[in-house]
């Protein structure tokens, strides 16, 4: 039988090519259960019944933790699926069942749906009081122990060599469990580039397209898939052309990916000799390693929201101190940009309640009005910032700022929380830089006034894109808007830019658009001081920006300006630099 070729268009969650034999695995969630009134005189069997299912789950959580061990991956990775253990042992699960099964004689499937819905109400009704922990973790937990109840397996990880993983959705533990020898790639349903699935997959350096709606479906098990991690697409059945081209494409990448590497640690000096900063966005502390060995010059944006998902309490003033000093102490003398938390909107799916409810949470509650709102949270943090600024070259950075009043209450809690240090005498860096995320246009537009007041700026493009062309990025109806050369985002950089340089302050750019290197000639021309990208990009910038001229890319940046689309311009940096150069094409 002839089997059907299909592409399907996804999220790229980690770089590189897979070419294998697509293994489905079935991860939706199980809709139906056994729902059974059982006798007094069985409660015994089925309780043991439901210990034993805990027992299998735990047992498949470990392994899965030790193939994260084996791999070295961070360790807060690990710690996810600790947590994941952790809720095993706890009585408010497990005691709840036990409770359910003997007193309302039912069975422990029904019993367990029962003690999980009651779970997932309880965070519904959580205030913004504290963040007790992801909705999705419990799901995931509920969800093993209810295969491994029914005897329906969780996944089936007994692997032919070239395996591509197909699967709905995948969950940190099945995602750690993959053997590295066999599985070559994976590619989800759901899932974004912020998903602790997409996170473990980049350390595991495995290509993954997440995203895709309905690959489960489409794909049939042993069909011959690609999956191109690269641009986020999957191929289905791809002709015998296809894979030859894509063979190839896996060869230059892997040679290219040696031979940046061989490179990351040198510094980026354009053709006629200006020294072009690339710094490293990092989320977990354990990651600063990854990031400096892939020749990053200091850290442009700590993520510090991650600090506060999978625990269940908020981090209190000394896990944000131990985390930013080993941070801080591992990069210095490179400078660490410390941002404030950025919870909220989309981007994680926040815990605290009032922000649930919020009808558009992308413009609610969020980041810096979330923290000016709980001042002695935000104050937590910002003790652990300073603390930790006594012990290397430190930043503040303060995210989503819209405007000056916001920015004045910001330092007007930071002064307030260093007069508390001074009064104790806790040392901290009496001049620690302070600068703001331009990530909302007003800010954008009103740069010249806010630099002003700031040490610095970095260009949040993830956000100011969003915002400036009002399309929300998970809208998979709207997303095709979603476009960096859009000329009204051009000039909102620029003009950014330009009210720094006019007021002395450096500018950085710490979205997404920093990393991708068709984007590089345009940015540098326009004047960017500095480009931060995660681990993964810094080598490719930093190649990029060596081939380039400098004075060439002003003149192009000055150009734009004339043109009216977005793909105007994308042509436009194609004919004058990209086909000027094999070397360059061969980046991109
Ligand atoms: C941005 O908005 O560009 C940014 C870097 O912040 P985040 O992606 O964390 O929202
Ligand atoms: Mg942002």
């Amino acid at each position: 039988m002839q089997r059907q070729v299909h592409i399907l268009h996804g999220v790229p969650a980690s770089a590189g090519i897979a070419i294998g034999y697509a293994v489905v695995l079935d991860t939706r969630k199980i809709e139906r259960y056994p729902k059974i009134r059982i006798t007094s005189a069985l409660v015994e069997d089925e309780t043991k019944r439901f210990h034993d299912a805990v027992s299998a789950s735990k047992k498949q959580i470990i392994e899965a933790i030790r193939e994260l061990e084996n791999h070295n991956v961070v360790k807060e990775h690990a710690f996810i699926l600790e947590t994941h253990l952790m809720m095993l042992s706890d009585p408010a699960l497990t005691g709840r069942v036990e409770q359910l099964i003997s007193e309302e004689n039912i069975n422990a499937e029904w019993a367990l749906k029962i003690a999980l819905g009651e779970i997932e109400k309880d965070f519904e009704s959580i205030g913004d009081e504290y963040i007790k922990s992801r909705v999705d973790d419990t799901t995931f937990v509920g969800e093993r122990l209810l295969r491994n109840l029914i005897g329906k397996k969780m996944s089936g990880f007994h692997l032919l060599e070239n395996s591509v993983i197909i699967a709905h959705d995948l969950s940190p533990t099945d995602t750690a469990m993959m053997n590295k020898e066999k599985v070559l790639g994976f590619a989800t349903d759901v899932g974004g580039l912020t998903s602790h699935t997409s996170i473990i997959a980049h350390s595991l350096e495995m290509p993954a397209v997440v995203g895709l709606k309905n690959a489960s479906s489409i794909v049939s098990p042993g069909d011959k898939v690609i999956v191109d991690g690269i641009s986020g697409l999957v191929i289905v059945n791809p002709s015998e052309s296809q894979v030859s081209e894509y063979e190839q494409r896996a060869r230059s990448y892997l040679s290219l990916e040696l031979k940046l590497k061989e490179k990351a640690k040198s510094p980026a000096i354009t053709k006629d000799g200006k020294y072009v900063k690339i710094k490293g966005n990092l989320e977990f502390k354990e990651e600063v390693k990854t990031v400096l060995d892939h020749g990053a010059e200091g850290i442009g944006l700590y993520r510090t929201e991650f600090l506060y998902l999978n625990r269940n309490r908020i981090p209190c003033e000394e896990d944000h101190f131990e985390a930013y000093k080993a941070v801080v102490e591992a990069v210095s003398p490179y400078n660490t940009v410390i941002r404030t938390l950025d919870l909220g909107g989309d981007k994680f799916y926040s815990s605290l309640g009032e922000l649930k409810n919020e009808m558009n949470p992308v413009m609610g509650l969020r980041a810096i009005r979330l923290c000016l709102r709980e001042v002695e949270i935000f104050k937590v943090q910002l003790r652990g910032i300073l603390r930790a600024s006594h012990y290397g070259n430190t930043s503040i950075m303060f995210p989503m700022i819209s405007g000056m009043e916001e920015l004045l209450r910001a330092k007007e809690v930071l002064e307030e929380t260093k007069d508390d240090l001074r009064k104790q005498g806790i040392p901290f860096d009496e001049n620690i830089p302070v600068g703001i995320m331009v990530e909302v246009p007003s800010a954008a537009t009103i740069a010249d006034i806010l630099a002003t007041e700031v040490d610095f700026f970095s260009i949040g493009t993830n956000d100011l894109i969003q915002y400036a062309l009002a399309i929300d990025r998970k809208n998979e109806y709207v997303n095709y808007l979603y476009e960096p050369l859009h000329p009204a985002v051009l000039r909102l950089i620029k003009f950014t830019i330009d009210a720094a340089h006019n007021s002395g302050i450096p500018v950085s750019m710490c979205g997404e658009m920093a990393g991708r290197v068709i984007y590089t000639p345009i940015l540098l021309g326009m004047g960017i001081d500095t480009l931060s990208t995660n681990a993964f990009s810094i080598s490719h910038v930093k190649e990029m920006a060596r081939k380039l001229n400098i004075e060439k890319c002003r003149q192009l940046a000055e150009n734009l300006f004339q043109i009216k689309t977005a793909q105007e311009i994308y042509d436009f940096i194609n004919r004058e630099i990209v086909d000027k150069s094999p070397d360059i094409c061969a980046l991109l």
